[in-house]
């Protein structure tokens, strides 16, 4: 019997293959022309204390595909990466992330974070792009802060640590998202101008898991040894948020607070008080 499924296994595979390669391709030329014919946007989320107050919002990429609807950025990026097609759509969030921070004011938004994607953290103008941008704008630098993931250190931490020294010349904020996830050894972070770790949604996920919950108190303890805030990602729920603000976690990003919304959605909830 295991043979029958392992012959009829190796004749489907094929197929399917080859149409993964096909909707691929497509999807990769359908991005260039969705770059061109702006059919992406941003969603914002916002981050919060332990009150609900909100102290800064991530941006995050949608494409609205014409006919297949929204495209995940966690399909869409890879692809993006691959092509190279990821260049041009950073430099599109980092001047769309620019001038939302120029249209709503400090006491408003006080800072916007947006993801920067490793390959286009290596191009070599990849500093100068950004003090172009924040100058341009006119907002203060501070405003701005950078989310790298551990993959930008991977290669060539020396040159990393360099642009990331640059980048905090210029004064935008810098953090590590998913942080844990990755392949990083503790000893390099004291080495970083950083301002700010996130803590991966698969732990916040799994706190109920006692090594899920060690990995949390870790995190937290070097980022408060480090004078680093840190971020809990994807919180749900009640009994999570309770776990993290036990393990002295102060700042907050989830569905429990927000899902990601339109800049008009932002803005109300920006104007509205929180109780
Ligand atoms: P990320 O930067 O770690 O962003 C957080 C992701 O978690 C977002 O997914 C957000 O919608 C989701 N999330 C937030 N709160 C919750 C929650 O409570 N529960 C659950 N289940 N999910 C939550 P999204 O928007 O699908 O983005 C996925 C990833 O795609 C991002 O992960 C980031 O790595 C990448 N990405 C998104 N926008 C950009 C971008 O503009 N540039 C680059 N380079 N990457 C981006
Ligand atoms: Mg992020
Ligand atoms: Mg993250
Ligand atoms: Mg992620």
């Amino acid at each position: 019997q295991a043979k029958t499924q392992g012959r009829s296994r190796v004749c489907c595979y094929q197929p399917s293959m080859q149409l993964e390669v096909e909707r691929r391709l497509a999807l990769e030329s359908d991005l260039r022309r969705a770059i061109e014919q702006n059919r992406l946007s941003l969603h914002y989320q916002p981050q919060v204390d332990a009150e609900g107050g909100i102290v800064g919002v991530e941006a995050l990429l949608r494409w609205n595909h014409e006919t297949r609807g929204g495209v995940s950025p966690a399909e869409f990026i890879p692809l993006a990466e691959e092509s190279g097609l990821i260049i041009e759509l950073g430099e599109w969030v980092l001047r769309e992330a620019c001038q939302c921070l120029q249209r709503l004011d400090a006491d408003r938004l006080p800072r916007l974070s947006i993801n920067v994607s490793p390959r286009h953290f290596s191009e070599p103008d990849f500093v100068a792009c950004i003090e172009r941008a924040v100058s341009g704008a006119r907002i203060a630098p501070e405003r701005l802060m950078l989310e790298l993931t551990e993959g930008v250190l991977i290669d060539h931490l020396q040159d990393a640590v360099n642009k990331m020294q640059e980048l905090k010349r210029i004064g935008v904020g810098l953090a590590i998202d998913d942080f844990g996830v990755g392949y990083s050894s503790l000893s390099y972070l004291r080495r970083l101008p950083l301002d700010e770790l996130k803590i991966d949604r698969s732990f916040v996920q799994d706190l109920d898991d006692t090594n899920d919950a060690a990995i949390v108190q870790t995190i937290i303890a070097i980022s408060q040894h480090l004078a680093l805030d840190v971020v809990a990602e994807g919180v749900e729920t009640d009994q999570q948020l309770t776990l993290l603000i036990a393990s002295g976690c102060s700042r907050f990003q989830g569905y429990y607070f927000h899902r990601p919304m339109s800049l008009s959605a932002l803005g109300e909830v920006l104007l509205a008080p929180h109780c």
